[in-house]
């Protein structure tokens, strides 16, 4: 290859490359070793015994995340799930039966289905009407909108959606093509504005409909996010004018040191200085707030996890429970959180959380 030639971009998970930090133990030892392990910076147990916060319990479980699978049409940047086409990790109709049972039973206002790309399991919009018939107050799909442009058989989602009321949210993490096209992958951009415009239509974003449509914004680089009202300003603005799109809320989202972005900060050897950030940057009172005091998510293959970034950890809850098919949320509510450093991703600036900053 010439070295004037531009090197290709990489469109494979890091699990496909062989990538060390594909393997769940390898990130942990990461977030376990170097300034962790000589003192230099202080670990996220120590910050939370400091902050009288330490250990992290379920306050009430309202939030049931599930995780149908990792396959996704795109390879974004900065994906946790190590998201990508060679995923083949997805949830089976047994599996889903499992998890409707235990909603039924679990107190959850919220069911927060997630992937991958959710609509790739071919048992997706099943689910979807089953949760629809246990009148949850709020079932959200976490879109990446381009896969309902990718091929036919996704055309009719945005009337799928409408028709069981489910609250979309997306990640957008720019109003410009440049820097969607960057984190997300070439043609992201014009795709996903497609998609909203298809959303907007059937009624989605706008006032008086009831139909959600929220978008998620997080950091390009090694930063924390901007504020997140005026960014939604911003975005508001941007989107109308440029596009003529309407949606309802902003959520910022911190990158946390997990899979894609960990290996980022290990190539560009911005680690330690995205680390001490999150340090400087700790808030007690977005410790109080963490999403995992609320919500359990559930992964492809039936574990529970106090989150979706441990699952990606493979750290399963510290409990009985810890499968959906012996779900039982007493036992749930006893656990302690299971945390490593990653967890100061959640806690620094205005706390992060997959509903936006917390405080
Ligand atoms: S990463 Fe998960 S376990 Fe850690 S604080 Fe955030 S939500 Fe809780």
């Amino acid at each position: 290859m010439s070295i004037l030639s531009k090197p290709k971009k990489v469109v494979k998970s890091l699990k496909a490359q062989k990538n060390r930090i594909a393997i769940a133990q390898e990130q942990l030892k990461v977030l376990n070793q170097g300034p962790f392990e000589t003192g230099k910076l202080p670990k996220f147990k120590k910050k939370l015994e400091e902050a009288n916060q330490f250990p992290l319990r379920l306050k009430k479980l309202d939030v049931f995340q599930v995780n149908i699978g990792y396959m996704c049409n795109l390879v974004c940047e900065h994906c946790h799930v190590d998201a990508g086409p060679d995923r083949k990790e997805i949830m089976t109709t047994e599996t889903m039966q499992q998890c409707l049972d235990a909603i039924k039973v679990s107190g959850a206002s919220t069911i927060d289905i997630t992937g991958g790309a959710p609509e790739m399991n071919s048992h997706f919009r099943w689910f979807i009407e089953e949760i629809n018939k246990l009148g949850v107050k709020d079932i959200i799909v976490r879109s990446n909108l381009t896969i309902i442009v990718a091929n036919k058989k996704y055309y009719d989602l945005p009337e799928f959606f409408k028709a069981n009321n489910v609250h979309v949210i997306s990640s957008l993490p720019c109003y410009t093509k440049e820097n969607v096209d960057k984190q997300r992958g070439d043609g992201v951009f014009v795709d996903s504005i497609r998609v909203l415009k298809m959303l907007n239509e059937v009624g989605y974003g706008k006032e008086g409909t009831g139909l959600k449509l929220d978008l998620v914004y997080n950091p390009v680089g090694a930063n924390l996010p901007g504020a997140q009202d005026s960014l939604q300003e911003d975005y508001k603005r941007e989107l109308m004018e440029l596009f003529g799109i309407e949606f309802n809320y902003l959520f910022t989202i911190t990158n946390l040191p997990i899979s894609r972005f960990l290996d980022f900060l290990l190539a560009s050897d911005r680690y330690e200085e995205y680390m001490e950030k999150l340090i400087t940057n700790f808030n007690p009172y977005a410790a109080e707030e963490v999403m995992c005091r609320d919500t359990i998510s559930v992964s492809w293959d039936g574990n529970i996890y106090d989150c979706d970034f441990n699952q990606m950890l493979e750290l399963k809850v510290a409990s009985k429970s810890n499968h959906i098919s012996t779900f039982n949320i007493e036992e749930l509510a006893k656990r302690e959180i299971i945390m490593s450093q990653h967890c100061y991703g959640c806690t620094s600036g205005a706390g992060s959380s997959c509903q936006g900053a917390t405080v």
